[in-house]
């Protein structure tokens, strides 16, 4: 896009990026069909409480059944729903959907979970967020604190001022904000203590290597205490060894998320692991 390169910045086209640029027109095209055609589905991975070792909630993260090339990941779509502006539609369907399966797990008697939406920065400024989110919680029943939304330092940051006046407004119909990917953005320390935030997510870039680099295992402590100090709850994203869990709980992270415990899997995989009451080993839950 012309914006992107710059007056100087030539570009020579080459058939990869004719090829690029074709699959780009393709997917726009056919994402603007999908939700009609109901090619969206949205996977769940369990938040799981270090200090139970239960499933206390989940995040909603979406997938999308492309009739030809299978299954798409969001990285390669989202981007191009927000562009469009197909991500106001379609961020919409993720958080009702989302808020109506927690709502029906709660009914069955699996525990009141929390479940956690990522929304986009189109998204969060959008005018009637706040109004179409209360409609959302009060069609589905869902209690408001059970429902989280993710947002990430750059969309808190890009203006300070507006993201407070949208959070505070969030906060007053009672659901939970967390800062996504925390540590990768540029979060000012004084506008951090400002924002009515509750939760810190851990980016997965500093937990991978947190058992062999102090650098990463100095950084992660450091985030949790600074959670802990401005009050919030902290979880701990791509966790995968059974290293990075003792590292979390000797600190004193409170929930993680990660392929350890269970990569993102579709509703009724996600129910099962609830109903065999699925739990980390080592917990105090099952020490005592
Ligand atoms: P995110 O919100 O930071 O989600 C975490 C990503 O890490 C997910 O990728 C998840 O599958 C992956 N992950 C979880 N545990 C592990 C682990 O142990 N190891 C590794 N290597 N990865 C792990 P996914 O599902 O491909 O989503 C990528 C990103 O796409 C998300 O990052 C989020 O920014 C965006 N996204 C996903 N669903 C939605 C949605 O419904 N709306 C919006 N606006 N964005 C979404
Ligand atoms: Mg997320
Ligand atoms: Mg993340
Ligand atoms: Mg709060």
């Amino acid at each position: 896009r012309a914006k992107e390169t710059g007056r100087n910045n030539y570009q020579f086209y080459t058939p990869a990026m004719n090829e690029r640029a074709l699959e780009r027109l393709r997917l726009e095209g056919d994402l603007r069909l999908a939700l009609e055609h109901r090619q969206f589905e949205l996977h769940y991975q369990p938040q799981v409480d270090l200090c139970t070792g239960k499933i206390h909630g989940m995040e909603a993260l979406i997938r999308w059944q492309h009739p030809a090339y299978g299954m798409v990941a969001p990285a390669r779509f989202i981007g191009l729903a927000e562009e469009t502006g197909l991500i106001v539609p379609l961020g919409a369907w993720v958080v009702r959907t989302a808020c109506m399966q927690a709502k029906s797990w709660q009914d069955a008697g699996l525990g009141e979970l929390r479940v956690a939406v990522n929304l986009s920065a189109r998204q969060f400024t959008q005018k009637d967020l706040v109004k179409s989110i209360a409609n959302v919680l009060r069609e589905c029943g869902l209690a408001p604190h059970c429902l989280e939304l993710e947002l990430t330092e750059s969309m808190l940051m890009d203006d300070v001022e507006r993201a407070i006046g949208i959070l505070r407004d969030l906060a007053g119909l009672g659901v939970q904000i967390s800062v996504d990917d925390f540590g990768t953005g540029y979060s000012s320390l004084a506008y951090l203590k400002r924002l009515p935030i509750d939760v810190l997510k851990i980016d997965q870039s500093f937990v991978r290597d947190i058992s062999i680099d102090p650098d990463d295992a100095a950084i992660v402590a450091t985030i949790v205490s600074l959670a802990h100090s401005l009050r919030l709850q902290v979880i701990a994203e791509g966790v995968e060894t059974a290293e990075q869990l003792e590292f979390l709980r000797d600190h004193g992270c409170d929930a993680m998320q990660g392929y350890y415990f269970s990569k993102p899997v579709p509703a009724d995989q996600f129910e099962a692991m609830l109903r065999q009451g699925k739990c980390l080993a080592g917990s105090a839950n099952i020490a005592g």
